[in-house]
């Protein structure tokens, strides 16, 4: 959908908390990064927003996965979360994102 965006030339997304405060948001940089990710420049992506390369890496190996299960016709893996582990995973997630938000901040006059 994104790709199709560009091609029709549409105008790039304006984020609205950039042009109220002139900083960046925890997703600012989120086009640009897999713009650049897309076209295999990935250093350039991570510089974007470190976030969001991660999770692009994640859904392209989810993506590996899922098609060597299918093919193969191998059974699913299953992560069954314990309600501890669930508390530090939702921890991991809350500080991954306060340290790309500040990574974002220390890096605000590329936005
Ligand atoms: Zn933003």
């Amino acid at each position: 959908m994104a790709a199709a965006w560009f091609t029709l030339g549409l105008p790039w997304p304006v984020c609205a908390f950039h042009q109220i405060t002139g900083l960046p948001c925890i997703t600012c940089g989120m086009t640009r990064c897999s713009v650049q990710f897309f076209h295999g420049h990935f250093l350039a992506a991570v510089k974007w927003n470190p976030l969001v390369f991660a999770a692009l890496c994640g859904v392209m190996a989810f993506d590996l996965y899922a098609f060597g299960a299918l093919v193969m016709r191998a059974p699913r893996l299953r992560i069954a979360f314990q309600q501890r582990e669930k508390k530090y995973a939702r921890g991991i997630v809350v500080s991954a994102l306060a340290l790309n938000w500040i990574y974002l901040l220390m890096h605000w006059r590329n936005f």
